[in-house]
């Protein structure tokens, strides 16, 4: 798994529908990449703001902001 796939998978990951197997996957990727290990915990924190006792479903505004976030830091440590 890559950045990239880390975060097609991510709504799917907070909405509790990943299978073992990518979940395990997801989790190996977080372990390796600090930046994606970073953007899952905020919005991990971000989400149970939201939630407040009602289901929440991760919007497209969040998800593009996750991925400019994600792309760039990623892109960045691949250049240091
Ligand atoms: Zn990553």
């Amino acid at each position: 798994m890559n950045c990239t796939d880390l975060l097609s998978h991510l709504g799917d990951y907070f909405d509790d529908q990943l299978t073992a197997d990518l979940r395990e996957e997801l989790r190996a990727h977080t372990s390796t990449c600090q930046h994606c290990k970073v953007v899952l915990d905020t919005t991990r924190q971000t989400i149970a703001v939201y939630k407040g006792g009602e289901v929440y479903e991760v919007s497209t505004e969040l998800r593009e902001r996750l991925h400019t976030a994600i792309m760039s830091k990623c892109l960045q440590a691949k250049t240091h």
